[in-house]
């Protein structure tokens, strides 16, 4: 997964991180990416908080799909 947009000649900086899904709580392994000039700016903070409350896992995804 990525955090913001990266260049294809950017360089990335991948880190982990503990995501839960927002609708059954299930804890997803999240290897994330972000390019090295974005990674630790505010907005990158800040889109990484949205990202992490918005998160559904892919169960979940499925099924808010097939709702739909
Ligand atoms: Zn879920």
């Amino acid at each position: 997964m990525i955090i913001g947009k990266i260049g294809k000649d950017e360089k990335r900086v991948k880190f982990e991180l503990e995501i839960f899904c927002n609708q059954c709580g299930k804890k997803v392994p999240g290897g994330l990416q972000a390019s090295e000039k974005y990674y630790g700016t505010e907005k990158f903070k800040k889109e990484l908080e949205e990202f992490k409350q918005n998160y559904l896992c892919g169960v979940c995804r499925d099924k808010k799909r097939t709702k739909s």
